[in-house]
């Protein structure tokens, strides 16, 4: 059995004025995170879990913040087409994990939609996501950002 396991960490601050979307869902929240695309740090983190698993490069590489394509991107799509690159190069899923890291907002309400649209984007794979706080230590605990962390395991299509 061929089988790679990638790790993906992201992180992005929270501000006012801008819509929050984790896992492909948008929130009712006071502040959303700023970034290039929509700054969905689940679906960031899971992009790099799967492309370090296929050994292909990060989401820097294939998405420079700098090209203007990329703007207002939905991750969902960016996590799609690093998937289409992951199964070109003849891997596919087998499970992924991810782990959002902030005291607020509670994902429990949307977490079966977030896994819903994160395992639409990887080709239907068991995707699961979960929660964590920081004892509101560092920026995540004093609410300036959020932060997620993935895993994602491929084997041999
Ligand atoms: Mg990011």
């Amino acid at each position: 059995m061929s089988i790679r396991v990638g790790i993906g960490v992201d992180a992005h601050a929270l501000e006012r004025g801008v819509p929050l979307v984790l896992g492909g869902v948008r929130f009712d929240f006071d502040r959303g995170l700023a970034g290039h695309s929509d700054g969905d740090v689940l679906a960031h983190a899971l992009v790099d879990a799967v492309l370090g698993a296929a050994g292909l490069g990060d989401i820097g590489s294939l998405f420079p913040s700098d090209d203007a394509r990329y703007h207002g991107a939905s991750s969902l799509d960016l996590l799609r087409e690093a998937y289409r690159q992951v199964n070109e190069a003849g891997w596919t899923l087998v499970n992924a994990d991810c782990i959002l890291i902030g005291e607020q907002p509670r994902i429990a309400p949307h977490r079966e939609e977030m896994r819903r649209c994160l395992s639409e984007a990887l080709g239907g794979g068991e995707v699961n996501v979960r929660a964590t706080t920081t004892d509101h230590l560092g920026f995540t605990g004093r609410g300036e950002g959020l932060a997620a962390h993935a895993v994602a395991l491929l084997e041999r299509a």
